[in-house]
């Protein structure tokens, strides 16, 4: 972070406006403590002094918060932070404490209402400030300022799921390459699809409950012929039973030829709005949680930042011998995640576990989008 100086003539006024009482530089001391009997004077001074100069972008008060009991005189602080930040609505007010590990439910509260910045920790929370300097400037360009935080539209993840066929419907429709599956509700219907779709298959059972669905023996890989996919059909409906789960039929699909399996994904987080999610699949989403992340929007090299991240990068291009996969390809899917999750704020998830990686292009071949209600 830069701590530009003030303007002469911001210098020049402070310093007539409180005489020698403090120092106009930056950072300001402005002396004594939070509820010295100048401060109803200093503080409101500063802040407006601060607010007015066309190269500060965000303005961070270092308080002293009750680590238990009242606001106190902190209380009228905050209201007269609260009026400076009406009368420069394009500034970011921030507070910095060095107290990180107890504070008072009252500040709690006070500073979730007023949604103020509070950052615990002075390293950690100038840090933080300066990546999201960092992060404006990429997403607006320039040398905008940061502004106030955007309201946080809270996840309500407690919607409804998509089935599988609807979700990747849905991502087809977004431009992301999907396995093609059908829904057959009878061993017939499903002989026939298969037959249609051209072997070998994959059926997939379709029950409301059964979400993990090779966990619950749900998933039938690489069925050769009619025979097989009648039997799987049956296998299926029997699982389905078997976990007192309302069988609705199944899911065929063409088998997917053998790629690297990788996992797209994203969510709508209260803070932050939609964050992307890539990893690479199995073992290493679900042990090592070796996943790289993003906030919305996202730029292409964002995106392929992503892929260098994670700790398994090397597979992506290609070990032992094997043809190195199509980095593009999983950049362009990323890419339209993200921006389907802006387009529609009725998503509050999708995840796409796995698509296949090859060296041409990508196919997801399970997927489950979550809305909000
Ligand atoms: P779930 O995640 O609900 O257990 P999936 O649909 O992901 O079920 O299937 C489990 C695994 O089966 C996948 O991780 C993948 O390895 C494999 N698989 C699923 N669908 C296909 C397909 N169409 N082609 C090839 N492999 C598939
Ligand atoms: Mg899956």
């Amino acid at each position: 972070m830069d701590l530009p100086d003030f303007s002469e003539a911001a210098a020049a006024r402070l310093r007539e406006q409180v005489q020698d009482r403090i120092q106009p530089s930056n950072p300001l001391d402005t002396g004594g403590s939070w509820a010295d009997p100048t401060k109803p004077l200093v503080y409101p001074l500063t802040l407006e002094t601060f607010g007015a100069e066309p190269d500060f972008d965000v303005i961070i008060s270092r308080f002293t918060v009750p680590r238990t009991g009242s606001l106190g005189s902190i209380g009228e602080r905050l209201e007269e932070m609260e009026a400076a930040r009406q009368s420069f609505p394009d500034k970011l007010f921030a507070v910095l404490a060095r107290t990180s590990d107890q504070f008072s439910d009252e500040w709690a509260q006070a500073v979730r209402e007023r949604r103020i910045a509070f950052l615990q920790g002075y390293g950690r929370g100038l840090r933080a400030l300066g990546r999201l300097g960092e992060y404006s400037r990429k997403v607006h360009g320039g040398s905008r300022a940061p502004g106030a935080i955007p309201a946080s539209t809270p996840p309500r993840p407690t919607g409804r799921t998509l089935s599988e066929i609807d979700s990747k419907t849905l991502l087809a429709a977004a431009g992301i390459p999907v396995v093609k599956t059908v829904a057959v509700a009878t061993a017939d219907g499903a002989a026939h699809e298969a037959e249609r779709l051209g072997f070998p298959v994959v059926l997939k059972v379709i029950a409301p409950e059964i979400v993990h669905k090779s966990d619950a023996g749900g998933v039938a890989l690489g069925l050769q012929d009619g025979t097989a996919v009648r039997q799987a059909f049956a296998d299926l409906r029997g699982v389905a039973h078997a976990a007192g789960a309302n069988f609705e039929g199944v899911a065929v699909q063409s088998m997917a030829r053998p790629g690297l399996e990788i996992v797209l994904g994203t969510h709508r987080a209260a803070q932050f709005g939609p964050v992307l999610l890539f990893g690479l699949g199995g073992i290493f989403v679900e042990v090592l949680r070796d996943v790289a992340l993003r906030v919305a929007p996202l730029g292409r090299e964002d995106a392929r930042a992503m892929l260098d991240e994670i700790q398994g990068a090397a597979l992506l291009s290609g070990l032992r011998g094997q043809a190195p996969v199509d980095r593009e390809a999983i950049v362009q899917a990323l890419l339209r995640l993200s921006a389907l999750m802006l387009s529609r704020p009725d998503i509050a998830s999708i995840d796409i576990n796995p698509a296949l990686a090859y060296p041409d292009g990508l196919l997801a071949v399970d997927a489950r989008v979550e809305l909000t209600d």
